[in-house]
């Protein structure tokens, strides 16, 4: 079967694609939801004998990472064949009341705004370890998703358009997908202009598919597959988008969330915990309330929905430790953000183009690869510490981890590389990859010394 045939397959076959996405709902609904009514496990209990642990290490371990790593090497194709949400909020859409979606729910901001509240917020309940904190924020965001399915739109996925809090995220890791539909708009106004009735397609992401160049915000559901004999699946270079396409239309809300969001409050969430940072921070601000004589933020807690309380664990926040968790990931935020800005700035600089901003947004996007790799890698730590616990060693993952970080950084260079020679040529070119090779190096350390510190 060629790949334009799998494309155009998909389309024929949307009904097994719908009963493929009730079956994810039952077992997303099972993992999600029952381990919140059941008692917390205790240290004697294992994966294998605790829905609890089970739904943990399915969820979290391999789930997500899974997820993520299948948008990098294939697209969307999980919004568009499993994400319950979406899927729910699309049928809840073809019932609902049809609005147009508001002019606030256009913001462009949402992708990083909703990606890093929801990181913080998971941090501060422990989302990963425990089952109420993940049915709160999930099920939050499936209800949500339904609301807005049933509120906005006729039969389209307006949620996971503008709102869903993972859209920012997975719209940058397609970019770098090999597999993709591709438009070929000749083709599509040559069909019009012969007159011909053809059948319509339903997108529902909303995606403008005629004029449809990046992949970001395809989801890969196949139904435009064949219209007007101008849309095709088909393979790419995984540099090619963010090389001639990204560079088109520069967003600064992107850059954000690459910066600041990825590499930010992102790092932040996966390093705080084992950080003698994060330890000399609660130590200063604890010092300083006892000074002041302000003591009871170093003993008050919060209800489980706002921090960390599992007393029967021996695991709780007090609001000292709530503030410090803040305090750490935005300040990690900033620093390493700001830092990777200022090297990024500096390249698009020396290029000497008069587009100083423009250039500036298309080299953050060299980024990608690096921020990807390590979300993936972050996620699976938690994999490999879940796998750990349980007496079961993995072998060779160190060297995995680094082949995969370093990988991800020759793919940034290599980016950065051939978007520079769209902005300068000669000795500004070579000059701008000096502080573009430290952004890269600073990713890669920041990265690296979540496992080698
Ligand atoms: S452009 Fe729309 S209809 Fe076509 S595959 Fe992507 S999401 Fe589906």
């Amino acid at each position: 079967m060629t790949l334009a045939a799998l494309g155009d397959w998909l389309k024929t076959h949307q009904p097994g694609i719908r009963r493929l996405q009730w079956s994810v709902v039952l077992v997303y609904a099972l993992l999600v939801g029952l381990p919140a009514f059941l008692d917390l496990p205790d240290r004697a209990q294992h994966l294998w004998n605790s829905l609890t642990l089970f739904a943990q290490f399915v969820f979290w371990g391999l789930w997500w990472p899974l997820v993520l790593l299948a948008t990098l090497l294939l697209g969307r194709v999980w919004c568009g064949f499993l994400c319950p949400e979406g899927m729910l909020s699309e049928l809840a859409s073809a019932k609902g009341l049809g609005h147009s979606p508001p002019r606030w729910m256009r913001w462009g901001g949402w992708p990083f705004a909703a990606f890093a509240l929801t990181t913080l917020y998971g941090q501060m309940v422990s989302v990963y370890q425990y089952p109420k904190p993940a049915l709160l924020i999930l099920g939050g965001s499936t209800l949500a998703a339904i609301a807005v399915g049933y509120l906005y739109g006729r039969n389209k996925r307006v949620w996971c358009r503008y709102l869903c809090p993972v859209n920012g995220v997975f719209g940058l890791l397609a970019k770098l997908s090999p597999l993709h539909f591709k438009v070929d708009p000749l083709a599509w106004g040559q069909s019009q202009e012969r007159h011909q009735p053809l059948p319509s397609f339903n997108c529902a992401p909303l995606v403008p598919v005629r004029n449809m160049q990046s992949a970001a915000a395809c989801h890969m559901c196949g139904r435009c597959s064949g219209f007007r004999e101008s849309v095709e699946l088909s393979w790419r270079s995984p540099f090619s988008e963010i090389v001639t396409v990204a560079g088109h239309k520069p967003s600064s809300w992107e850059s954000a969330l690459i910066l600041f969001g990825l590499m930010g409050v992102a790092l932040g969430a996966f390093h705080w915990s084992g950080s003698a940072a994060f330890i000399a921070l609660k130590q200063a601000l604890a010092e300083a309330l006892v000074e002041m004589g302000i003591l009871w933020p170093l003993e008050a807690t919060a209800p489980w929905w706002l921090l960390t309380d599992y007393p029967q664990l021996n695991d709780v926040m007090t609001i000292l430790d709530g503030v410090a968790l803040i305090l750490f990931i935005l300040g990690l935020m900033l620093f390493a953000g700001g830092a990777l800005a200022v090297l990024i700035l500096a390249a698009s600089l020396i290029c000497g183009t008069a587009r100083v901003w423009r250039s500036f947004h298309h080299l953050v996007q060299a980024l990608i690869p690096l921020a990807g790799a390590g979300v993936i890698l972050g996620l699976s730590a938690l994999t490999v510490s879940i796998l750990k616990s349980e007496g079961i060693v993995l072998p060779a993952v160190a060297e995995v981890r680094a082949t995969l970080l370093g990988l991800a950084a020759l793919a940034s260079i290599h980016l950065g590389w051939k978007i520079l020679a769209l902005y300068a040529q000669g000795w500004r070119r070579l000059a701008a990859m000096a502080p573009m090779l430290g952004a890269v190096g600073l990713g890669t350390a920041v990265w690296g010394s979540l496992f080698w510190s």
